[in-house]
């Protein structure tokens, strides 16, 4: 049988009219509204496409939402000086600054300078303490979306083997972390793993948080197994593509490395998934549009928490 596609497009649009009718029924109730700043440095234009979406989504559920865009040679002492004063401005909910930042900024001093009750992103020691002590906190949106778009499709966690594959602060292992929290047995595989398909074979919910284009192939999936998709890469090899996609979409993918230069693939080799898996996350249209759902739900959380409301 095929696989499930599991779409992030209805989920996260139920998360973001979820948002959006909260931030309506506060401002009624006590004229207030969350907002939350988005912080970029220099011109990298994926982070300019993804804080773009950020401010976009924000103004269309009625969020409050600054951009500063500041130059590429901006210093780390004015960086640190504009998150303080963005954690001092009380009608300020989120801060985030987007990664990567160029190297003369210490990004990890910027991270831990945002004010753990203002930090969307989930980053901060603080938050990510209180995220492994199971503490009620800001959860880094990404696996937080996985985690959402498992339930929303009733794909049961508790009692399942669950393998990670990537162990980054911002994906991996808040990733492992809350499907700990929802009872899943939890693998985590990393680059020194050996023989990794033999352990992520086992897996009921295979999770890929790689940043390497379709490596994970038939040999790493159970049949039947769910496999989320994580990994957002660029490929404008045509031979690649061809390896990756199944003749019902390679079309559309040559077509978009003749337009753009690149198309956008995951870190599952979707034309094998397809075959082996139950149910799988499309890359594009899978967990990436739930990033920023998700990114939105934490800033009123946020704000709920500064306002007690
Ligand atoms: P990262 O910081 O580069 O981490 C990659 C992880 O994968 C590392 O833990 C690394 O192991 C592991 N790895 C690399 N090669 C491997 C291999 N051959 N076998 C097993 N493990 C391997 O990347 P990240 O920030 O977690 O992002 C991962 C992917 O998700 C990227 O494609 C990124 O673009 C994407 N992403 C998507 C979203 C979204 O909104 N959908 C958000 C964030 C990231 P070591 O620790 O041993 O080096």
């Amino acid at each position: 049988m095929p696989a499930r596609i599991l779409s992030g497009k209805p989920i996260a649009e139920a998360i973001k009219s979820e948002v959006a009718a909260q931030i309506s029924e506060l401002r009624a109730s006590r004229g207030f509204e969350p907002c939350l700043v988005v912080v970029r440095v220099g011109e990298d234009p994926a982070s300019a496409v993804y804080v773009g979406n950020k401010v976009k989504t924000s103004l269309e559920i009625g969020m409050r939402s600054e951009q500063r865009h500041l130059p590429d040679t901006v210093s780390h002492a004015e960086l640190m000086r504009i998150v303080r004063e963005l954690n001092g401005r009380d009608d300020v909910d989120g801060i985030l600054v987007q990664l990567p930042l160029p190297p003369q900024i210490d990004a990890r001093e910027v991270l831990e300078a945002i004010d753990p009750a203002k930090d969307v992103d989930g980053f901060h020691p603080v938050n990510v303490g209180r995220l492994s002590l199971g503490e009620k906190t800001l959860v880094p949106c990404t696996p937080a979306g996985v985690i959402e778009m498992l339930k929303r499709s009733d794909i049961p966690i508790a009692g399942r083997h669950a393998v990670v594959v990537g162990r980054s602060n911002i994906v991996g292992k808040p990733m492992a972390t809350l499907l700990l929290q929802e009872n899943a047995t939890v693998t985590v595989c990393h680059s020194r793993t050996v023989d990794l398909p033999s352990i992520s074979r086992q897996a009921d919910i295979l999770v890929a948080a790689i940043g390497r284009p379709g490596y994970i192939r038939g040999e790493h999936i159970k049949e039947g197994a769910t496999v989320v998709d994580v990994g957002i890469n660029n490929v404008s090899d045509v031979s690649l593509a061809n390896e990756l996609f199944g003749e019902e979409e390679i079309e559309k993918r040559l077509a978009a490395i003749a337009k753009r230069g690149f198309t956008l693939v995951g870190d599952v080799n979707a034309k094998k998934a397809k075959d082996k898996a139950g149910a799988f996350t499309p890359v594009p249209g899978g967990v990436g549009l739930l990033t920023v759902a998700m990114l939105m739900k934490n800033t009123l959380e946020a704000a709920r928490s500064r306002s007690m409301v």
